[in-house]
């Protein structure tokens, strides 16, 4: 059968020699591999201790972000959740009140917006396909978790905090967003 690869091994079934059956030359040789990798340059780190340098198209952890008042840029347009390839994104949209218009930018706002991130593929389609500039993926990690339902992020873990917020330019791979 013809090959696509140059990879083929035939595999030998030719009796061992003498010296074969001592083991000795095969058990030095895997020794001296790994001597080789004692004294090569380590390729694992001490992670969380050390962290690796991110490539800078890296597509971390979403952001909900806010405006420079800390109103939050949601609309709940659902945009985001149309062009969702792996559906990943649910939300509640409901009316703002009166007195309310120091927390939501616009009348509509999301009572509830949920990013389940086993599902999600950190595409990024969602970010693009927000034209209020509320939604972004970060530089972050998503933490390991225990249970599949610690996993769905809420409001309390995506939108930031005006205490701590997010720079989102630190992730440039569009090149077309501006710090915080
Ligand atoms: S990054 Fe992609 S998969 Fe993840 S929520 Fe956004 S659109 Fe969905
Ligand atoms: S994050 Fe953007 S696209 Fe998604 S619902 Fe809010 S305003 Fe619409």
């Amino acid at each position: 059968m013809e090959s696509f690869t140059n990879r083929k091994k035939v595999v030998s079934d030719k009796p061992m020699t003498f010296i074969e059956k001592l083991y000795l030359p095969a058990i030095f040789s895997g020794m001296m591999i790994t001597m080789k990798h004692i004294l090569t340059r380590k390729k694992t780190i001490k992670y969380p201790e050390e962290i690796r340098v991110f490539a800078p198209v890296y597509r971390g952890q979403h952001v909900l972000k806010r405006d420079e008042e800390g109103r939050e840029n949601c609309t709940a347009c659902g945009l985001c959740a149309v062009a969702c390839p792996a559906e990943a994104i649910t939300m509640v949209a409901d009316e703002r009140k009166r007195g309310e218009e120091n927390l939501y930018r616009e009348e509509k706002y999301a009572s509830t917006y949920e990013i389940n991130m086993l599902r999600c593929i950190f595409c990024g389609l969602c970010e693009e396909a927000c034209p209020k500039e509320a939604i972004f993926l970060t530089d972050r990690i998503v933490p390991t978790e225990f249970e599949r339902a610690n996993f769905i992020y809420g409001k309390d873990k995506l939108v930031e905090s005006m205490e701590d917020r997010i720079d989102i330019s630190l992730r440039q791979n569009t090149g077309k967003r501006g710090a915080i």
